[in-house]
């Protein structure tokens, strides 16, 4: 089955994600393992890490549908020493967090070189630095997000995912988070069947589909390959209706995790319940 979901809170506590998500009639969800603004965070309480995981039984999520994403202040590829060292301790600490709470993925955006490096160099080093996270954390998978390729963002080509991909020790612990808006802006189609099915196609042979481990579900503000990272609400964007069905009815969307992170949160529950339509509209 589809297991859709969207970005829920963690306000007043991580536990309160698995109910923020039932509320809307989630069957995945996302949060962050902490302020995603600051970078230290006291380190999560038993009683908190209890509360999450009774909570999400009750709830009925398992493992692996549920996609935590990691702070926005991390650059495992930055070209300085120190803010290298120290977003590597960050993800290191991320991946940790993930563990104790009995989950089994990480979403993250690869790097950004900063124009002070080259892309290969910056495409070795976030590498090393997933490596590094791999040997200090178990049974929990780093997942690549691709980017929109907006300043020096990489990871918005297939061709960066399978480099950085190609560098991983345990590839069982590397996967692909693809994130529909920042695909579109990065120049792949998807505003109908053909295009979708081209970009999944296109996916499979420069990564491989077996690499995906969950989407986000974001229509797009701005036109095809604007380089930007706008998103939209499902159907009001230029990917529309057409193309998230056809994203939807995909065989490689199931029973992975399917994230909205559109700006309007009042809606999710809507959005949620018409993507269930679409998905059933095949049948
Ligand atoms: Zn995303
Ligand atoms: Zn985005």
């Amino acid at each position: 089955m589809r297991r859709i979901g969207a970005h829920v809170s963690i306000a007043g506590g991580i536990e309160n994600a698995p109910m923020r998500a039932r509320e809307i009639g989630a069957t995945a969800f996302a949060m962050f393992t902490k302020n995603q603004r600051q970078w230290n965070a006291p380190p999560l309480t038993t009683q908190s890490i209890d509360a999450f995981k009774n909570n999400c039984a009750e709830c009925g999520y398992h493992a692996r549908h549920i996609l935590p994403h990691d702070s926005y202040l991390i650059n495992l590829g930055s070209p300085d020493p120190a803010k290298l060292e120290r977003s590597r301790k960050a993800f290191t600490d991320e991946m940790q967090r993930v563990e104790a709470l009995g989950l089994s993925l990480l979403n993250f955006h690869p790097g950004s070189h900063l124009n002070e490096t080259g892309i290969d160099n910056c495409l070795n080093t976030i590498a090393e630095s997933v490596n590094i996270a791999l040997d200090n954390s178990s049974g929990v998978t780093a997942v690549l997000e691709n980017t929109a390729g907006q300043g020096s963002n990489l990871g918005h080509t297939f061709e960066q995912l399978a480099a950085i991909i190609d560098q991983i020790e345990d590839k069982t612990r590397v996967g692909v988070c693809l994130d529909t808006c920042h695909l579109f802006a990065a120049g792949y189609d998807l505003r109908t069947s053909e295009a979708v099915e081209a970009t999944f196609n296109e996916f499979d042979s420069i990564v491989s589909l077996s690499y995906l481990r969950g989407m986000h579900l974001n229509d797009a503000k701005l036109d095809l390959g604007s380089k930007r990272d706008r998103h939209e609400s499902i159907g009001s964007g230029f990917i529309g209706n057409d193309g998230f069905a056809a994203i939807i009815q995909h065989p490689a969307c199931d029973e992975i995790p399917l994230i909205l992170e559109t700006p309007n949160p009042d809606i999710w529950n809507r959005e949620i319940e018409m993507l269930y339509q679409m998905e059933r509209d095949k049948r």
